[in-house]
C-alpha cells in the first residue's frame, strides 16, 4: 500500500472516529444505548457492550483487477469507469450517516447524534422514529422483511426475517416498524449452541441492536446488526466480546496515553483487514461429492500430475468467469459499504484472495462474516461453488485469513506506528512491548483462538505457521530492543544512540519487516499481521483475545507509571524489563523449518499442535482471571465457550467419518468391483478365445484392484467400529483426543488405499470427479 493511500486510510479513520460516549442508564428490560457504550440489562444483570463506528466513503478506484473484462479500453478509461460503478453502489445498501441525514427530521437526527455523543438512555420515541426513518428507507429499496442480524456460536451468521406488514383495525393491511422492534428481538434460542449455560425450558434469548454497527439491506431484508443473549444474561454470540474487549483495551490505552501528555484522545480503536483466501469449483462437480457438500473438503483423491509446484497461478491472469464472479462481488460488497480492495489468484490452482480496506474491528467482524456469505451466494449465480474450508484439497495450499490489527486513537493516530520524534518513539516502544508481552504471556490463548478441525490440517504443515506462536519484528527493531535489554550499543552505529525518550528512533524501512511470511505473528510496519486463522473463521474470536491480552499489559504498565517519581527513567526502565522478560517469543528465523520446533522447545514456547490438545488450556485459572478481570467473559462463558468449540470438533470429525464410510461403501467399494468384474469378464473371454495368451495385465489388476478392495472394506469397517466406539466416551476432551487420535488416523488409512486404487481404474469407473478435474475446471 503507498503512502498516500495509508493517508486516505487515515483520514477515512479520523472521519469515523468522531464518535464519543458514556455509560448510560439502564432498566429491566433491554434498554440499548447509541453511542461509545451500550448497555443491555436483562433480567437485571448487565452486558456491557461497547462502542464501534461506521464506515465511510473512500476511494476505492485504485487497485481493482487489471487488465479489464472489455478489451480496447486503456487504464484510464477502466479506471475511470471503476470509480463511476463504485461512486454509484458505495453503500447504497446501508443504513449510514448520509441515509441518516436524508431520512431522519434534522431535530430526530441531532438528538440521536446528542444520544450516542452524552450516551444517554436511547429514548423510545426516538428508537421509533429511526426504525420507522429505517423502514421508509428499507421500503423504497425495495425491502419488505426486517431481521436481526447475529453471530452465533455456529460458523454462520443467524437471522429471523419479520414482514413489515400487520394488519390495521379496518382489516388492511399496514407497514410498520417499531423501536421497541428495532432495539430487541426475542428468537428462540434453543437450537444455537450455548455449551450448556441454556436450559431448553428457558429456550428464550434476546438480541440487542448493536448501533455502532450500520443496518444494511440484504436480499430484500433490512438487517439489524445485533449482539445475542441467554435470558439470564449469558454471551452467546461471537461479537459481544469483541465489543467489549475494544472498550476495555480503550480504556487502557487512554490510561497510557495520559501518562504521554496526550490528554486530547477520547477514544481509542483497534482495527482490523482481514484477507480473506478461498477456493472457487465447478458447481456441476461439486455436487457429484458428497464429501464437499457435508463437510467442505475432500476426504480422498489423488493427486494431480500437476499440482501447485510451477507457482504459475500466484497472481497470474484471472480466467474469464473467475473475473466476472469478482465484479459481481465487488460489486455487491461495495453496496454494503465495504472496501473489497484487492482480488488476486493465490498459490493453489483454484485459490483467490481478497483484501478488503481495513476497518474498526467490530465493523470488520461483519464486513468479513457479509464477506463470506456474499462469496458463496454470488459463486452459485456463476455456476461456481466458492470453498472457504481451511483444508478442502491435500497436497496443495489450504486457506487461511490474515487478521491485520492496529490500535489508533480519534486523533488520527496508528499507535503502532513508529513516529518520528523522541516521545512518539518512546509511547511506540511502550505499545511494542505490551503487544509482546500478551503474545508471549498468552500464546495459549491465541493458539486456541485458531483452533478448529479444519485449521488443523494446515498449521504446521508447511504452508502456514506452525502451532507454535511467535513474532517477528524484523532485524532492525529486534536489534534496538536487544542493545536495550542488554545495555550494550546496537551493532548499528547510527542507531547505537537511541535511547528511549532521549533520542530519535532510526527511520526502518517498512518493506524489510515484511519479508518474514512464515511467522505466525508478524510487524509489518504500522501494524501486526495474525496470520495463524483458517479461511471459515469470524475474526471476531481471534480479535477478543488480542484486545484483552494486550489491555492487560497496558493496565499493568498504567498501574506502575502512573506512580512514576521520574516518568522518562521508570519508562526505560519498564521497556527494557519487559522485553527482556519476554524476548524469548521473538524469532525472526523461517518458522517452517523443522530446527524451530526444537529451538521453541529450549525456549520454552508451547507447541499445541492439535485442538484437543490446545483447547483446554483455555479454561486455565490464569486466563479466566484475566477475561473476568476485564468484563470481557465469565467463568461460566468460557467454560461454555470451551465445550461448544469442541463439541464442534467432535461432530466435525464425526460427520466427515460418516461421509467417508458412506462414500466407501456405496461408491468406491462397488466401482472397484465393477471394474475389477469387468476384467475378469475380458480375461476370460480372451482366455476362450485365444486359451494361450498370458493376460498378465489383466490378471496382475484383477488381483491388486481385488485386494485393494478387501483392504478397503476391512479399514472402513474398522473406521465403522471406531465409530461407535466414539459415542461411548463420557467426557468431552477425551473424545476429542478419540477423534483425533483414532478416527482421524484411520480415516488417513481408508484415504490411503482409496486413492491408490483410483489411480489403477479406469477413468469412465472412478465415481467421483478427480482433483484434476476439481482444481482445473473453472
Ligand atoms: P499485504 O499483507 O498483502 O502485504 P497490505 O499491506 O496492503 O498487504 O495490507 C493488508 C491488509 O492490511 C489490508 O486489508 C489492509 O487494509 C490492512 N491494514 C493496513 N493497515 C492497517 C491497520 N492500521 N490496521 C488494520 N489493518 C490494516
Ligand atoms: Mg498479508
Amino acid at each position: 500500500m503507498d503512502s498516500c493511500e495509508k493517508k486516505r486510510n487515515q483520514d477515512a479513520l479520523i472521519d469515523r472516529s468522531g464518535d464519543s460516549g458514556v455509560k448510560g442508564i439502564i432498566s429491566k428490560g433491554a434498554v440499548v444505548q447509541f453511542g461509545l457504550r451500550r448497555l443491555f440489562c436483562v433480567s437485571g444483570r448487565r452486558i456491557l457492550v461497547g462502542l464501534g463506528q461506521v464506515g465511510s466513503r473512500g476511494d476505492v478506484s485504485g487497485k481493482a483487477p487489471w487488465p479489464p473484462k472489455t478489451p480496447f479500453m486503456n487504464y484510464r478509461e477502466w479506471r475511470n469507469r471503476m470509480k463511476e460503478r463504485a461512486d454509484q453502489y458505495f453503500g447504497s445498501m446501508v443504513f449510514g450517516d448520509e441515509k441518516m441525514r436524508e431520512y431522519l427530521s434534522k431535530d430526530t437526527y441531532r438528538q440521536l447524534k446528542e444520544t450516542i455523543r452524552v450516551g444517554k438512555e436511547l429514548n423510545l420515541e426516538i428508537a421509533n422514529q429511526v426504525a420507522h426513518a429505517m423502514k421508509e428507507w428499507a421500503m423504497a429499496e425495495g425491502a419488505t422483511h426486517y431481521c436481526h442480524w447475529f453471530q452465533p456460536m455456529t460458523s454462520i451468521t443467524a437471522e429471523k426475517h419479520e414482514s413489515f406488514l400487520v394488519p390495521s383495525s379496518e382489516g388492511t393491511a399496514l407497514m410498520e416498524f417499531s423501536g421497541k422492534e428495532l432495539i430487541k428481538g426475542e428468537p428462540d434460542a434453543s437450537s444455537f449452541p450455548s455449551g450448556g449455560l441454556r436450559a431448553t425450558f428457558e429456550a428464550r434469548g434476546y438480541t440487542a441492536w448493536d448501533p455502532s454497527s450500520y443496518a444494511f439491506i440484504k436480499e430484500n431484508t433490512l438487517c439489524i446488526p445485533t449482539a445475542f443473549c441467554s435470558y439470564s444474561g449469558e454471551v452467546l454470540d461471537k461479537k459481544t466480546p469483541l465489543l467489549r474487549s475494544m472498550e476495555v483495551i480503550s480504556r487502557e490505552a487512554i490510561r497510557i496515553l495520559k501518562l504521554f501528555g496526550r490528554s486530547d484522545v477520547k477514544r481509542v480503536v483497534t482495527t482490523v483487514g482481514p484477507e480473506q483466501e478461498y477456493f472457487l469449483i465447478d458447481k456441476d462437480l461439486y455436487l457429484k461429492r458428497k464429501d464437499l457438500i457435508h463437510t467442505g473438503r475432500t476426504l480422498v483423491g489423488a493427486r494431480p500430475p500437476k499440482g501447485q509446484e510451477l507457482e504459475d497461478h500466484y497472481f497470474g491472469n484471472l480466467k474469464s468467469r473467475v473475473s466476472a464472479f469478482m465484479q459481481e462481488l465487488d460489486e455487491e460488497l461495495w453496496k454494503l459499504g465495504i472496501f473489497a480492495k484487492t482480488e488476486h489468484n493465490e498459490v493453489a490452482p483454484s485459490q483467490h484472495e481478497l483484501a478488503p480496506v481495513f476497518t474498526t474491528s467490530n465493523l470488520a467482524v461483519d464486513q468479513n462474516q457479509l464477506t463470506m456469505e456474499m462469496m458463496k451466494k454470488i459463486a452459485d449465480k456463476h455456476g461456481l461453488v466458492c470453498l472457504l474450508h481451511e483444508k478442502p484439497f491435500a497436497g496443495v495450499n489450504g486457506s487461511g485469513k490474515h487478521n491485520n490489527w492496529s490500535i489508533s486513537t480519534d486523533t488520527g493516530l496508528n499507535l503502532l506506528e513508529p513516529g518520528d520524534n523522541p516521545k512518539d518513539n518512546a509511547q511506540f516502544l511502550l505499545f511494542l512491548v505490551a503487544v509482546i508481552a500478551a503474545v508471549d504471556e498468552y500464546q495459549d490463548l491465541l493458539r486456541v483462538s485458531v483452533a478448529s478441525a479444519g485449521n488443523d490440517h494446515r498449521l504446521g504443515a508447511n504452508e502456514a505457521p506452525p502451532a507454535i506462536v511467535s513474532m517477528f519484528l524484523g532485524e532492525e527493531l529486534t536489534e534496538i530492543l536487544d542493545s536495550l535489554a542488554d545495555g550494550t550499543d546496537c551493532p548499528n552505529k547510527e542507531r547505537s544512540s537511541m535511547l528511549l525518550g532521549v533520542n530519535l528512533l532510526p527511520p526502518f524501512p517498512k518493506d524489510t519487516t515484511d519479508r518474514n511470511r512464515t511467522s505466525p505473528f508478524a510487524f509489518t510496519g504500522n501494524k501486526f499481521e495474525f496470520r495463524m486463522l483458517g479461511s471459515s473463521f469470524s475474526v471476531s474470536g481471534p480479535n477478543f483475545v488480542l484486545n484483552t491480552i494486550i489491555a492487560e499489559q497496558l493496565s499493568r504498565f498504567a498501574d506502575q507509571l502512573e506512580k512514576a517519581k521520574d516518568f522518562a527513567c521508570d519508562l526505560s526502565a519498564l521497556v527494557k524489563e519487559t522485553y527482556s522478560k519476554h524476548r524469548r517469543i521473538v524469532f525472526n528465523g523461517n518458522n517452517y523449518a523443522p530446527e524451530w520446533v526444537e529451538e521453541a522447545k529450549k525456549r520454552g514456547l508451547l507447541n499445541l499442535v492439535s485442538t484437543p490438545e490446545a483447547l483446554p488450556t483455555f479454561i486455565h485459572a490464569k486466563n479466566i482471571s484475566l477475561f473476568e478481570k476485564f468484563g470481557v467473559l465469565s467463568s461460566s462463558e468460557m467454560h461454555s465457550r470451551y465445550e461448544i468449540v469442541l463439541e464442534n470438533y467432535c461432530k466435525t470429525i464425526n460427520i466427515e467419518a460418516l461421509t467417508l464410510v458412506d462414500m466407501m461403501r456405496k461408491q468406491v467399494l462397488p466401482a472397484l468391483s465393477a471394474f475389477s468384474g469387468t476384467l475378469a469378464k475380458s480375461f476370460m473371454d480372451k482366455k476362450a478365445a485365444v486359451s494361450s495368451l498370458s493376460l498378465s495385465y489383466e490378471a496382475g489388476l484383477i488381483t491388486e484392484l481385488s485386494n485393494l478392495a478387501d483392504g478397503l472394506d476391512k479399514e472402513v469397517s474398522l473406521l465403522e467400529q471406531q465409530l461407535l466406539e466414539a459415542r461411548m466416551v463420557e467426557d468431552i476432551s477425551s473424545e476429542s483426543y478419540f477423534y483425533h487420535d483414532t478416527v482421524l488416523s484411520q480415516m488417513a488409512q481408508v484415504r490411503s488405499l482409496c486413492d491408490t486404487a483410483e489411480l489403477l481404474t479406469d477413468q469412465q469407473y472412478w465415481p467421483i470427479p478427480t482433483y484434476e478435474s476439481l482444481l482445473y475446471s473453472v
